[in-house]
């Protein structure tokens, strides 16, 4: 079961809505991360469980979030696919791993976590 939490800067008053650090439900797994490009933080998709046709021909870069938290489970054989973390945005920009307690993308001080999970996926 995987959990994501509103985060929120009480200097600049940034919000986030992203697990806080390495989460993973049934189907997909899930890094947060910060951009220095976007100046945000993302839910980036590390690893999803993909059928057997996806696999031989996998995509280049992973779904989005909310891409897959949407999508049905795919049936048959399953493997898990696994990817990068990269900027959802665009796979070029610089992002490190970003893991609470830790800091605003944009104004450096400590994020605040909320304490009831804004959201449970599997
Ligand atoms: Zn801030
Ligand atoms: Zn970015």
């Amino acid at each position: 079961m995987g959990r994501t939490y509103l985060f929120e800067c009480s200097k600049c008053g940034y919000r986030a809505w992203v697990a806080g650090g390495a989460d993973e439900g049934e189907h997909f797994a899930v890094q947060t991360i910060a951009c220095a490009d976007c100046k945000a933080l993302h839910d980036a998709v590390v690893r999803f469980k993909a059928s057997t046709r996806l696999r031989e021909n996998p995509p280049r870069t992973a779904p989005k979030f909310a891409a897959v938290l949407n999508r049905l489970p795919p049936r048959g054989a399953l493997q898990w696919l696994k990817f990068k973390p990269v900027c959802p945005v665009s796979p070029l920009h610089c992002i490190r791993i970003w893991k609470q307690p830790d800091k605003c993308p944009r104004c450096g001080i400590f994020l605040e976590q909320n304490a009831i999970p804004f959201r449970i996926w599997d």
